[in-house]
């Protein structure tokens, strides 16, 4: 989230995002509410359409910041997994043989969601 901060601030929008940005990952709720209070005099200076912008902005910074890459798959959706092929008419002896499968732990989507702590 950090990292989206604007630097340099130039614009009310610009403060005004950066003050949610800091509100949400303030770590104490008397820090973040000191930043929402920032926000809000921020906000007074901008147009509703760029409060609405910067609205959006913030909550796909959220919705994407809640989703990591799959530590089971390195983010590509599916493992190769082994499995016993038995004996059978045509082949000797079983043997093992890899296979694609959808990962597990992100069914399939590469990414997991980060659970609070
Ligand atoms: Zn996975």
């Amino acid at each position: 989230m950090l990292n989206n901060l604007e630097d340099p601030v130039q614009t009310p929008a610009q403060a005004l995002k950066n003050a949610l940005i800091l509100a949400i990952t303030a770590k104490t709720d008397e820090r973040s509410k000191e930043c929402v209070e920032m926000a809000k005099g921020f906000a007074h200076a901008c147009s509703d359409e760029t409060v609405d912008r910067i609205k959006k902005e913030i909550e796909e910074m959220i919705s994407r910041s809640r989703f990591k890459e799959c530590e089971d798959c390195a983010g590509v959706g599916w493992v190769e997994t082994e499995y016993a092929r038995p004996q059978g008419f045509d082949r000797d002896i079983g043997c093992l043989d890899t296979r694609r499968v959808d990962c597990e732990t992100c069914h399939g989507n590469g990414e997991v969601e980060i659970e609070d702590e």
